[in-house]
């Protein structure tokens, strides 16, 4: 099989409390719990942009660069259809706007991983 260097989730299997969070983030399907840890579970589904990686709240997920498949588009985009009915829509924590009417980040506040929009984004960053 092909291998190339590119970017792709590393999750620390000691850090990782099996919570499970940075599951729905993935759209791409490439992250699952297997036996209380997050696993990549195919590394062809993983396309390393990291958008799972500021929800962890025990800083178990980082991103590296090594030698892995490539990452396959159309695997992704199956799994993402497959996925459907298991999709958990996430809202704003501070007013409540879902992903449908408002852009949301992963942010790290008080402790806690949560999403905000943009709206709130710079009154929580600010006061
Ligand atoms: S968010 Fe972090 S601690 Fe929770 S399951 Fe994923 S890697 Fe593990």
């Amino acid at each position: 099989m092909e291998k190339v260097i590119r970017t792709i989730v590393r999750i620390n299997e000691e850090l990782c409390n099996g919570c499970g969070l940075c599951v729905t983030p993935c759209a791409e399907g490439a992250i699952e719990l297997v036996n209380g840890k997050a696993r990549v579970i195919r590394e062809e589904l993983c396309d390393g942009a990291g958008f799972c990686l500021a929800i962890c709240p025990t800083g178990a997920l980082s991103i590296e660069t090594r030698e892995t498949v490539p990452f396959d588009a159309v695997a992704a985009h199956r799994r993402e259809e497959e996925q459907g009915v298991r999709y958990i829509q996430q809202s704003c924590f501070r007013c409540g706007a879902g992903e449908q009417k408002a852009v949301l980040i992963p942010v790290r506040t008080q402790g806690h991983s949560r999403w905000v929009c943009t709206h709130c984004l710079p009154r929580l960053i600010h006061g």
